[in-house]
């Protein structure tokens, strides 16, 4: 049997490792677009210069075939074939795990706008730094917030531009977004809400409020998109919950698919390292033919930036029957609860039980339970 998977990242990787532990015989081959698998988390710790490249690279588990650096162009479904420029590939089952592209911002190519999802995106940005040319960031993510610490630690302190009122505008509620606003105000950073940029024209951007800023080059973090350029571009991919797709033989994980989350009970993208690397071991276990349904996932992530740790989980943007709030000095906490549940939780410098909050969220642990067991919660300082 030879299990085909498209993609040389987390999601694939992890499927590989466990087909191989649960089929030795068969055949595993890998064909990715990158030359070599390595975190794209670790991308902005790089432009810290935290870390060298050479320590992202992730190891391709042992007798799995890697084929990189080639980019699947299309797949016919029926036949069981790959195409890439190498020619085609036989498959008994397929994953795709193609992951996700950023979402470019703009009608036209220009040559001075980057966005950051590969490693040559670094070195970009890294020639921009040494040659000291003026730097915009548009966007307010959790990327493009890392990207501006790594720009401050380099010596660089950015214009960043951002189209809603606040930061993390995807995951925060707008109270919580205030907050960290103020936070990194007052550190410094030079941020301007509300803002488009319309044009990028002769060393300059252009904004819909009428500014002309100087850029040489602009990073632009205004999310991702489904890599799907072989069957359709922007397509979604669904799965069922043994991570099967509506092709037979065809499963797929990452970034790339909408999975069901458990906390808003629909299917979305929840583009996010874990979630991958858990869907890819899923896909696994469905590929070797142990039927293994998964029950779902949900957004988290958390930060460290400019001495700010922000740790989200769950949708803080559930309108909320109730809430729970805590705030003291720079430290802030919320909790949306809907229903009796804890829907959705942000902690902004304060220490919490990380692995005990996403089970919370996870198993939606009833709240009274919650606020009973609250000594897991330690807000720096006295509340
Ligand atoms: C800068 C940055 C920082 C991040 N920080 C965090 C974080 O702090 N926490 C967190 O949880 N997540 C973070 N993420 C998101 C996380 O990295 C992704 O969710 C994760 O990498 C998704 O894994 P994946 O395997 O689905 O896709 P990817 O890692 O995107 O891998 C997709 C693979 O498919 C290959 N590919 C694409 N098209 C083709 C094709 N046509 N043919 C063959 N191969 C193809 C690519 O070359 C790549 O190897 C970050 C992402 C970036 C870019």
């Amino acid at each position: 049997m030879r299990f085909v998977l498209l993609g040389g990242g987390i999601a694939s990787l992890t499927c590989a490792q466990k087909l191989k532990e649960l089929r030795p015989g068969d055949e595993v081959v890998m064909v990715s677009g990158d030359k070599y698998p390595y975190s794209r988390m670790v991308l902005p710790n790089i432009l810290k210069r935290e870390i060298e490249f050479k320590n992202a690279l992730l190891s391709v588990p042992k007798g799995v075939k890697f084929r990189g650096g080639e980019k699947v162009i299309s797949i016919d479904f029926e036949r069981k074939f790959v195409y890439t420029p190498n020619g085609k590939l036989r498959y008994d089952k397929l994953l795709i795990a193609t992951g996700s592209e950023p979402n470019y911002p703009f009608e036209e190519k220009y040559n001075s706008v980057v966005t950051v999802r590969n490693i040559e995106d670094v070195r970009r940005i890294e020639e921009s730094v040494q040659k000291g040319e003026d730097i915009i960031v548009f966007g307010g993510g959790f990327v493009s917030l890392e990207i501006v610490d790594a720009l401050i630690k380099r010596g660089v302190n950015p214009e960043v531009i951002v189209s809603s009122d606040y930061p993390l505008s995807r995951m925060l509620d707008e109270e919580s977004g205030d907050f960290l606003k103020n936070l990194l105000m007052e550190r410094g950073i030079k941020f301007r809400f509300d803002r488009e940029i319309k044009a990028v024209k002769a060393g300059f951007i252009f904004t819909d409020k009428g500014e002309k800023l100087p850029c040489k080059l602009l990073i632009a973090g205004k999310g991702v998109i489904p890599a799907l350029q072989f069957v359709k571009r922007g397509e979604v991919l669904k799965i069922n919950k043994f991570m099967e797709t509506e092709f037979e033989d065809v499963y797929a994980a990452g970034d790339v698919v909408e999975v069901y989350d458990i906390v808003s009970g629909k299917y979305r993208s929840i583009p996010i390292w874990p979630v991958a690397s858990l869907s890819g071991w899923y896909a696994a276990l469905n590929m070797a033919g142990i039927k293994a349904p998964y029950t779902g996932f949900f957004p988290y992530n958390f930060l460290k930036t400019l001495d700010i740790s922000i740790f989200v989980a769950g949708d803080m943007k559930s309108v909320p029957h109730d809430v729970l709030l805590w705030k003291k000095g720079e430290s802030f906490a919320k909790a949306i609860i809907k229903n009796g549940v804890i829907k959705g939780i942000v902690a902004i410098n304060v220490e919490v039980d990380i692995p005990e909050w996403l089970r919370i969220i996870r198993e939606q642990v009833k709240v009274e339970w919650v606020t009973k067991s609250f000594p897991w919660i330690r807000v720096k300082g006295k509340i």
